[in-house]
């Protein structure tokens, strides 16, 4: 097999990304999701895990019918009834089907999870690869928790599972727990005792619990890994996984120094980001390294003035190379007409039908009427409101507070449910207590607020705030964003929408 000669970008949004607590995406979100991996140019889309649920399975069957150019990836255990799932849901990606068989290799997984000897875990890997190859050519192999595994060990596993017919080895770092000098000796000492490898692709799939997870990918990379396993935003079990953005954007940056490169169109890794964190509820972090708020912001003024004069002395890339657009945001106002406001959604990227256009359009002259300028941000907000999958089970209709230092904070809310509007007011120690309190009596469901942030979407005084919820019913957690001018508004369509969201994720799809 010829080596790549650019860095294999394996995007595990859909299947790792999605694993984290009140991140879960329904079907149409996820298909969403991989369109924008497919023009971004990432070439393998994990989809998901087809054994672990329907839902899984018919997610990744979607996936693999409507992405053309990218590989589709399902995740299996070594395991039949797993792979013989995978196997089916991958059949409309064709030879474009990847199964990834995973097995853990190391002692502490071995003795307390699998209670399996090391004989036996190369018998069932071997097995799982075999029967894998029997539907697809392509077939990867993880060693999971490969990091904490014994060199030796790890080195036989891999040895077996190739050839058994693995064509990519993955070596992850599941808990996170690997430096960047341990993880580099590790990859070393793999290719010299498996020469083996450099006859397969080997991927790094690593975790973010020391904050290291980009940083071991690198080092991999210089020590032959030509895959690298990654999220937007990094989300992804626990401390989340590798981030995308900054991998690619590392590799970029320091051509100088790697010397090779991703097949990424960077300009659309800030509207993936943006995507994902609408779609997930997952907020980034201001700080957060390429597609954070503050990423370009240069605030002391030794450095402003330092731009000014020469761009390079603070930024060593730009924005618009990531595809952070400042600057030229049109504003729109409610003088734009139907067919401006059209245009815009086209250019920014956004494909809706004639019927849904006049609903946003609709939305957009509500809004405009409020708020002087409308921005780019403030009509993804609308499109993501408005043109949801997530059927409005519940509606707030109206909602009518009294709150201040002297009163008691008191909420008066009607919701309507399938034609019907319901009506009930309650107190509470804040506004947005008391019509959270509301909307649970109307409804009869009871939501366990579990986090609660708000922000300002665009700038101004009249911007409308984000609030963003993470909302527990049962043992499910749930997140979801509302906007409006009124933030005790935005406070209870947002919690009104995560409680929508838990039926349409509860009902299957
Ligand atoms: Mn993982």
């Amino acid at each position: 097999m010829k080596k790549p000669e650019h860095v294999i970008i394996f995007d595990t949004t859909l299947r790792d990304g999605e694993q984290c607590p009140g991140a879960s995406m329904g079907l149409h979100e996820k298909l969403q999701v991989a369109r924008q991996l497919e023009k971004m140019g990432v070439d393998i889309i994990e989809a998901g895990f087809p054994a672990a649920s329907p839902g899984d399975f018919e997610a990744v069957k979607r996936v693999a019918t409507e992405i053309k150019t990218c590989r589709i990836a399902g995740l299996a255990r070594c395991v039949k009834k797993d792979i013989e799932a995978c196997a089916e849901a991958l059949k409309p990606a064709g030879d474009r089907a990847r199964i990834h068989v995973f097995l853990a290799t190391s002692a502490i997984h071995r003795k307390f999870k699998l209670k399996k000897a090391k004989a036996e875990i190369i018998r069932q890997a071997v097995e799982g690869v075999r029967y894998a190859k029997e539907f697809c050519r392509d077939v990867q192999f993880s060693p999971e928790d490969a990091s904490r595994t014994e060199p030796e060990f790890l080195a036989e596993v891999v040895r077996a599972a190739i050839a058994a017919g693995a064509t990519t080895i993955n070596i992850p770092d599941t808990v996170g727990f690997t430096v960047p000098h341990e993880f580099r000796k590790l990859l070393t000492y793999l290719h010299e005792h498996v020469p083996e490898l450099h006859d397969v692709v080997v991927h790094v799939h690593c975790h973010n619990d020391l904050g290291l997870a980009v940083a071991n990918s690198l080092a991999a990379i210089e020590c032959g890994a030509r895959g690298v396993e990654c999220t937007i935003n990094g989300i992804g079990e626990r401390a989340g996984n590798c981030s995308l953005e900054e991998l690619v954007m590392a590799l970029k940056v320091r051509a100088d120094h790697y010397g090779i490169q991703t097949r990424v169109r960077t300009p659309e890794l800030f509207p993936a980001s943006r995507l994902v964190s609408q779609l997930t509820g997952m907020m980034v972090q201001r700080n957060k390294a390429i597609v954070g708020a503050n990423a370009f912001a240069h605030e002391s003024g030794i450095h402003q003035d330092g731009m000014l004069k020469h761009r390079e002395t603070y930024e060593i890339m730009r924005p618009e190379d990531v595809g952070v657009v400042t600057g030229t945001d049109l504003v729109l106002g409610k003088h734009s007409g139907r067919a401006g406001f059209a245009d815009h959604l086209t250019r920014m990227g956004v494909k809706i039908n004639p019927e849904q256009l006049q609903v946003v359009y609709d939305a957009f002259i509500a809004l405009a009427d409020k708020k002087k300028m409308v921005y780019d941000d403030d009509i993804v907000e609308l499109l993501r409101e408005h043109l949801s999958d997530v059927p409005k089970v519940y509606a707030i209709r109206r909602l009518q507070v009294t709150a201040g230092n002297q009163t008691i904070p008191t909420a008066t809310i009607q919701i309507e449910k399938a034609g019907e509007v319901s009506q009930d007011s309650a107190t509470g120690s804040g506004p947005v207590e008391a019509a959270l309190t509301a909307i649970d009596r109307i409804t009869g469901i009871k939501g366990d607020l579990k986090s609660f942030a708000i922000q300002a979407v665009t700038h101004g005084e009249d911007a409308l705030g984000e609030v963003s919820v993470q909302v527990r019913f049962g043992k499910e957690i749930v997140a979801a964003k509302g906007s409006d001018i009124d933030i005790v508004m935005a406070s209870a369509k947002a919690y009104v929408s995560a409680l929508n969201r838990h039926l349409f994720l509860k009902g299957g799809d």
